[in-house]
């Protein structure tokens, strides 16, 4: 009986198609199938406040907040995924996107920037100082998961309501 099912088994593999993709250039539609995957993490940098929450949250040092340059930074090298930092992100703007971060041939760190609004008292210091940085370009891809992510984060939050509303 065992013999049989093992010659089954290998004649149903030789005429079926791979369970496995050639990664990277075949790609699965991973929304549809894993919409849950923690892909990799991504910030809405327009409503994030730069507060640290997230970069004391992560377990490997992943992610750096220079609230004076205005900088948050990512080592998407590092990150191993976990989500701590989107469960103690307060403003919601943290997500994990489901695609995972693309292959390179060297590492390498994604720093996204804001201009935060500078505070009153160091407003006449902040005059001879150093000139804003622009602000970074996103490419359309980088767009489309920010706004993913800005959907995302209003759905988690409208839900958060309605909960808190029933209870
Ligand atoms: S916890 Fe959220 S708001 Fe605070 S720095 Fe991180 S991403 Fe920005
Ligand atoms: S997902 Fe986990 S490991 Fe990755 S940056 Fe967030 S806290 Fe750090």
């Amino acid at each position: 009986m065992g013999s049989f099912n093992l010659a089954k088994m290998t004649l149903r593999s030789l005429v079926s198609k791979p369970a496995t993709v050639r990664y990277p250039y075949e790609k699965r539609d991973l929304e549809r199938l894993f919409p849950q995957m923690r892909g990799h993490v991504v910030n809405d940098i327009d409503v994030c406040i730069l507060c640290g929450m997230c970069q004391r949250a992560c377990p490997v040092g992943a992610i750096t907040v220079d609230r004076k340059a205005g900088d948050w930074t990512i080592d998407p090298y590092r990150c191993v995924q976990c989500a701590s930092c989107t469960h103690e992100c307060p403003k919601d703007c943290l997500s994990m996107d489901v695609h995972c971060t693309e292959p390179a041939t060297e590492l390498s760190v994604f720093t996204m920037h804001k201009d935060m609004p500078a505070k009153p008292a160091a407003g006449a210091k902040a005059a001879g100082g150093a000139a804003a940085k622009p602000k970074r370009e996103l490419t359309p891809e980088q767009q489309a998961r920010v706004e993913a992510a800005r959907k995302a984060a209003a759905a988690k939050k409208a839900a958060k309501a309605a909960q808190e509303a029933s209870e």
